[in-house]
């Protein structure tokens, strides 16, 4: 497989920091379309999905300025919160 060219690349941005990345450098968090709130390990899960950098500051903005919740459009679990802290530290 030859390399995919640059512009090829899916660009999401970070609901935290709001800065454009590549896709697949990104976590992805997803509303299912029964409701729940996930992260999606593979980025292919169906439903309305956030992105954001793999870092801790950019997802404690996600939630404390309430983007992720904007951008999902649905409050974020606590447990959710949870899951991906802990995601973030391993
Ligand atoms: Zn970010």
């Amino acid at each position: 497989m030859p390399e995919a060219t640059p512009r090829k690349i899916p660009i999401r941005t970070c609901v935290g920091c709001q800065q454009e990345r590549p896709r697949q450098e990104l976590l992805r968090v997803v509303r299912t379309p029964d409701g729940q709130v996930q992260i999606d390990r593979t980025g292919k899960a169906a439903g309305r999905g956030a992105y954001l950098c793999p870092k801790r500051e950019c997802f404690e903005q996600a939630v404390k300025k309430r983007r992720l919740a904007r951008t999902l459009r649905t409050m974020v679990p606590e447990e959710v919160v949870e899951q991906v802290e802990q995601w973030l530290d391993g």
